[in-house]
């Protein structure tokens, strides 16, 4: 029996990791879950797996998760941020999912790295904050590194057995990432600043969580994982291509020096790499669909438009620049991406701001984490600048109008 904690157990890859689980209850146990504030979402899952542990970040909604689960002395209910990183690091835990959203998660998805764990990596934001260094705990703990991202999944199962993490192996040319295009892949350029959130939210092929189905719709989520592409294959910017395929269909695909080119296909379901990671080497049921090429009829394939999606190339120039480029990008978006949930920004304002911040932010090399966590936090300052900035010049323009 596996032990295995899911961090971000209420969000969307959370849930679908809970479904994967309880297909197999033969091989898995459920040892700990944590999120941030939903009590009552974690207060029915405790209810429900009766786990070792259930944390909450935020204090408060862990009051009010003991409170729900009144007498369930099966569970220990634990409060605060490091408390998760307590969890990641559990000696009964040997699998952990870090699927919490955004730079939040970089502390307890690096404590798994540093425990040795088996670490199924969705937060992909971590990644990009940290890569070298939580490439370097993988390696020096001996934990073992598996990516969720449907596309690094996809690489992943395309590489040959025995890839060292940040290592590209002998004989890839390049890697071809695919991207959905998102919901406005076909929307002219000059709708797009009257575009609504809930117009973002509503992605043409996945069901995902709100900041994920943002950067979908910008193809800052391709710009992420162009970073982590690099990072986890140890691939040059130059050997990372970016492929529109409208059917998310073929995940990525990996070339090779002679000439052949293997892709992983599967319905665009994440229940298929959460599968692959808790089971890898062997395969395990997941509930997936099974493809059915002939209903699915053509595979289209083209460029992504980064004029009309210009969040792509700035996270592509922070792939070439390295250091802290990406935290700050990162921390930009971060802070753009809610401001526009909020509607104090436009939909081409997300990369306004982001051009902006990196454009005044500090730069440099990773130290170490006190590095990564103050480009973060400048990155955060210069953004919320930034969106004032914006905010008040709209107003003072309808002010005159
Ligand atoms: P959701 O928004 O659906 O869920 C986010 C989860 O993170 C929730 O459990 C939330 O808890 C938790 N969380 C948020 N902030 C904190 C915090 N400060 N401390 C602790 N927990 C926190 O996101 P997704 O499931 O869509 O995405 C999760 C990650 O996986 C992201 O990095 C995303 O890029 C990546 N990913 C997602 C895919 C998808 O299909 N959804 C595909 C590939 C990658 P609460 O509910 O309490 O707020």
């Amino acid at each position: 029996m596996i032990g295995v904690a899911v961090l971000g157990s209420t969000g969307s890859v959370g849930e679908s990791t809970l479904d994967v689980l309880a297909r197999h209850p033969d091989r898995f146990r459920l040892v700990a879950i944590a999120a941030n504030t939903n009590a009552a979402k974690l207060a029915q899952q405790v209810l429900a797996w009766r786990p070792a542990y259930a944390a909450l970040a935020d204090e408060r909604a862990a009051r009010e998760l003991r409170e729900l689960l009144g007498a369930a002395a099966h569970t220990r209910v634990l409060a605060g941020g490091a408390a998760l990183e307590e969890i990641a690091q559990a000696a009964e835990v040997q699998c952990v999912m870090a699927a919490i959203v955004g730079a939040a998660g970089l502390r307890s998805t690096l404590a798994a790295a540093r425990a040795g764990k088996r670490l199924l990596l969705a937060n992909k934001e971590a990644l990009v904050m940290a890569g070298p260094l939580l490439i370097a705990e993988v390696k020096r703990s001996g934990a073992t590194l598996l990516p969720i991202d449907s596309e690094h999944n996809a690489i992943f199962q395309c590489l040959p057995p025995g890839v060292i993490p940040g290592v590209a192996p002998a004989g890839l040319k390049r890697v071809l990432l695919t991207a959905s295009g998102g919901p406005f892949r076909d929307t002219p350029g000059e709708a797009l600043a009257a575009v609504t959130p809930e117009a973002a939210l509503a992605h043409p092929n996945w069901v995902m969580g709100r900041k994920i189905s943002v950067d979908s719709a910008t193809l800052m989520n391709k710009g992420l994982e162009f970073i982590e592409a690099c990072l986890l294959f140890g691939l040059t910017p130059a050997q990372v291509q970016v492929l529109v395929h409208p059917q998310s269909i073929v995940h990525s695909l990996v070339e090779y020096l002679d000439g052949s080119v293997l892709a992983q296909l599967s319905a665009p379901d994440m229940r298929t790499p959460i599968a692959h990671a808790l089971a890898w080497p062997e395969r395990i049921s997941s509930g997936v669909e099974f493809l059915d090429l002939l209903k699915v009829g053509r595979l289209e394939f083209r460029a992504p438009d980064t004029a009309r999606f210009p969040c792509l190339a700035l996270a592509q120039a922070a792939a070439r620049a390295g250091g802290l480029d990406p935290v700050v990008l990162n921390a930009a978006n971060e802070v753009a991406v809610q401001a526009f949930l909020e509607r104090r920004l436009n939909f081409p304002g997300i990369a306004t701001v982001i051009e902006a911040v990196v454009q005044r932010s500090t730069g440099g090399a990773i130290g170490g984490l006190d590095d990564v966590l103050a480009a973060d936090a400048e990155g955060r300052v210069l953004a919320r600048e930034r969106i004032d900035g914006i905010t008040r010049s709209a107003a003072v323009r309808g002010a005159h109008a």
